[in-house]
Order: structure tokens, then C-alpha cells, then sequence
């Protein structure tokens, strides 16, 4: 890939860095401000437990998110960038622009979604053979 096109992706997940980063961080404020928070109704207690399991939860999908965008920044360092982790074959373009942070090229993306199709096919299969 060339220079100026890296330069475009490394922008491009560079911003997207910035938003992670910026949305954690006000996710970890408003927790901070809920735990300082008085509820004496234990009703509210609990939604006010499921809501920060919630907060959790994004916290830990944006933190994944946050380290695949900065892996793929790693990648644009090391030159690997745009190379399909799986064949080695180089990841289309317009691939990379909807998904910079993308590791597989679309054939590869394609076969490991059908496996786990079929390997969630076979689990549903293999529940319903035993009740519970
Ligand atoms: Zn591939």
C-alpha cells in the first residue's frame, strides 16, 4: 500500500481513537458520579446496579475497541497494514474503508462467519437434543 493511502487510514483510526477515548472517558465520569449517589430506595439500588453492569459492559466493548483500532495502528507502523492475518493476500481497499481495523480479507472474514454459523447450528442442534 502506498504512502499516501496509509497516511489516510492512519487519520482515519486515529480519529476514531480520539472518539473511543473521548466516549470512555465520559463513561468513567458519569460511574464516578452514580457511586457518589444516594439511594436509599433499594428498588432503585437495583437498577442502579443492572445500569452500571451496563456502563461495565460498554466500558469493556469499547476497550476492545480501542485495542483493535490501536493495533491497527501498530500495523500502519510495522508496514503490515492491509494484509489479511489469515492468507496473507492484501485486504481490498474499500474493505479497509468501512472496516480499517479489519485483520481478514472478505473470503476469509466470509469462511470464519460460516464456521461459526455452523458451529453455533450444531450447538442449538446438540441442545435440543438434551432438554434441560
Ligand atoms: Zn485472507
Amino acid at each position: 500500500m502506498d504512502q499516501e493511502k496509509l497516511i489516510y487510514f492512519k487519520g482515519l483510526l486515529d480519529e476514531k481513537l480520539h472518539g473511543l477515548l473521548e466516549e470512555a472517558g465520559k463513561v468513567c465520569s458519569d460511574m464516578r458520579h452514580d457511586v457518589n449517589g444516594d439511594f436509599p430506595d433499594p428498588t432503585d439500588r437495583a437498577s442502579h446496579e443492572s445500569d452500571r453492569n451496563f456502563l461495565l459492559r460498554i466500558k469493556d466493548r469499547e476497550r476492545k475497541l480501542i485495542q483493535k483500532v490501536t493495533e491497527a495502528l501498530g500495523r500502519i507502523e510495522d508496514g503490515t497494514f492491509g494484509i489479511c492475518d489469515s492468507c496473507g493476500r492484501s485486504i481490498s481497499e474499500k474493505r479497509l474503508m468501512a472496516r480499517p481495523m479489519t485483520t481478514l480479507c472478505i473470503e476469509c472474514k466470509t469462511e470464519d462467519e460460516n464456521q461459526e454459523r455452523m458451529e453455533r447450528q450444531r450447538g442449538a442442534r446438540s441442545r435440543g437434543t438434551f432438554p434441560s
